[in-house]
């Protein structure tokens, strides 16, 4: 097509036809060389998407704006760390990895490193996976093993199988999985042409808080971006160990991504509060249910619960955000993650058992 090569001939940027994935794309700020073996399903370059209907709630003039990472190609932002982790860890000539998962990560490991022919192992909490991610996990041919605790427990156990046996940590502790993550602020800047005033954003191990604010801080220093953004974090009330300061022991709540009660990247996300003048703050499982529901009825975007958590943040937070500033919710992963939550909790309309008549059907339709 014409104009898309005249557009590959203006942009030093890869056009949407011929993304290569996000190592190549931003080779020259991850630590990759010619020998890593790069694994790639094609991720990132996700949607800014704006969001009017949020903005209008917030008032003032404030824009809004949603950084989509559900589009990423197994359904969660974990891509973006899994193709670097993976990566590495396949230049090392490991033969296996290994990850605790609330659900994305074991889905995006087992994509990553079946692509990259390694074994997938994941230990996941015994009833406290949404069903999407279980399904994926299987389909991509992980080895899954559920065990009866929490998801700190299921990371301690990782931590040590890692450390005595061939198999390679992909949890948010392995560096690699923050630098790939990074790229996501990169976009943002590369979309907005600056960094946003805010970047609201759900934290769980507090691993993609600390990524996006490496990536927009390298961006600055290189002159790609005038200014940081606050970096606003969002913890579900009932496992909200870095708003607390204490971790959680039996974290609870619906948004299943985050319940997370003893952080691994706690002092990162710390450091990250405090360089950035940002703030944490705890939302209610009702606050998330809200925002939830309210991006897919009218900003037509559905996420998962715990990536509603940044939305229904900057809505509780609403009267902090300077007038006309610019702000970014980070939606971390995909509404079909988890059909059981949006089942039981839409509004929608749903009529069952209905005659397969016209007149019926119109009845019902109000006509
Ligand atoms: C992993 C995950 C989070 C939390 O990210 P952290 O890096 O652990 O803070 C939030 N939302 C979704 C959908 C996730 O999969």
């Amino acid at each position: 097509m014409p104009l898309l090569s005249a557009l590959r001939r203006l942009s030093a940027k890869p056009t949407l036809q011929d993304w290569p994935g996000l190592i190549e794309a931003y080779r020259p700020w991850l630590p990759v060389s010619d020998r890593t073996p790069v694994i790639t399903l094609r991720e990132g370059a996700t949607p800014l998407i704006p969001a009017p209907a949020i903005a209008a709630r917030v008032g003032r003039g404030v824009k809004v704006f949603l950084k989509y990472d559900g589009l990423n190609p197994t359904g969660s932002f974990k891509d973006r760390g899994m193709t670097m982790a993976v990566s590495k860890a396949r230049e090392a000539g490991a033969e296996a990895v290994i990850c605790a998962s609330t659900g994305n990560t074991s889905a995006a490991a087992a994509a990553y490193a079946k692509r990259g022919g390694m074994r997938a192992f994941v230990l996941i909490p015994d009833g406290y996976v949404a069903q999407g991610k279980l399904a994926q996990a299987l389909m991509y041919g992980a080895e899954v093993l559920a065990v009866k605790g929490n998801f700190d427990r299921a990371l301690a156990i990782v931590r040590e199988v890692a450390d005595n046996y061939p198999v390679t940590l992909v949890n948010s502790l392995n560096p690699y999985r923050l630098q790939g993550q990074k790229t996501a602020a990169f976009e943002v800047v590369d979309a907005l042409g600056e960094a946003p005033d805010w970047l609201c954003i759900p934290m769980g191990n507090a691993g993609n808080i600390s990524a996006y604010w490496m990536g927009f801080q390298e961006y600055r220093k290189a002159g790609h971006s005038q200014r940081l953004p606050r970096m606003m974090g969002f913890q579900a009330s009932g496992s909200a160990p870095l708003v607390l300061g204490h971790t959680v022991e039996q974290p609870d709540t619906i948004a299943t991504a985050i319940r997370i009660g003893n952080p691994a990247n706690r002092d990162k996300a710390l450091a990250v509060r405090e360089q950035s003048n940002g703030a944490f703050h705890a939302v209610t499982d009702q606050e998330i249910l809200e925002a939830y529901k309210l991006l897919g009825r009218e900003e037509g975007v559905f996420c998962e619960p715990a990536s509603a958590a940044s939305v229904a943040g900057l809505l509780q937070q609403a009267a902090e955000v300077p007038a006309g500033a610019t702000v970014v919710c980070v939606l971390t992963g995909n509404g079909l993650k988890d059909p059981g939550t949006a089942i039981d909790h839409s509004d929608g309309s749903f009529h069952a058992g209905l005659a397969p008549e016209v007149d019926v059907v119109a009845k019902v339709m109000g006509f």
